[in-house]
């Protein structure tokens, strides 16, 4: 799986639709500081999924939306297109190239979509969830992060490695299943009584 291009429309510092095609192996962004560079790290995230507008290094969700220059009106929407490379399966859909997409407007509403197929968030988010990438990602390490990982406690580090190591979904899960079973239990409890009052 490798991430093979993105496009941008309308998000933050790019107003124009601008595409990236990624080769396989390492790619550099390089460019003056202010560019954008890291406002193309950013569409990656949140074309992914991501929901905390801090974690884009905004205030609110909406300044994500192109905000206007001197010479260029603010945006109503932004979107970004993610196509991703799966001939070889990584993502549990059947298709050799996925495209996710996402579209934020500034009246407040998004669109989501697989393949041109109109989605909600969190089936793109599911969809990537088991590749390490979407949902409280770890594969896009931020400016400062990485002190954040050196300083943290050793169960928040525990925390992060669970994440990626794709435990802590399980451990989620099995919590889910845990509380099930308690309620059922309660449910049988009752049962019983109930059994006992009419015998
Ligand atoms: P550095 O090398 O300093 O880290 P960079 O190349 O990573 O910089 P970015 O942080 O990606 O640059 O981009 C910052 C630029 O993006 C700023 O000029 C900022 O005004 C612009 N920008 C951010 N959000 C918006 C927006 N919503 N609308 C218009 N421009 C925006």
């Amino acid at each position: 799986m490798h991430l093979k291009r993105l496009t941008v429309r309308g998000f933050k510092s790019f107003a124009s639709a601008t595409t990236f095609d990624f080769e396989r192996g390492v790619t550099a962004v390089v460019g003056p500081n202010g560019s954008g560079k890291s406002n193309v790290v950013d569409a990656l995230a949140w074309v992914m999924g991501e929901q905390g507008a801090k974690n884009l290094r905004g205030g609110t969700m909406e300044d994500v939306i192109f905000a206007g220059t001197s010479s260029r009106p603010a945006l109503g929407r932004a979107q970004v297109a993610l196509t991703i490379d799966n001939t070889d399966g990584a993502l549990p859909i059947a298709y050799t190239e996925v495209t996710i997409s996402r579209t934020l407007f500034r009246s407040g509403g998004s669109e989501y979509s697989i393949n041109d197929r109109p989605c909600r968030l969190l089936d793109i988010q599911e969809l990537l969830s088991d590749s390490g990438l979407g949902r409280e990602m770890h594969v896009i390490v931020g400016q400062g992060q990485l002190d954040r990982v050196l300083h943290a406690t050793a169960q928040d580090r525990r925390g992060l490695i669970e994440e990626a190591a794709g435990v802590l979904k399980h451990r989620r899960r099995r919590e889910k299943a845990y509380r099930k079973l308690q309620s059922t239990d309660a449910n049988l409890a009752r049962l019983a009584d109930l059994t006992g009052e009419v015998a």
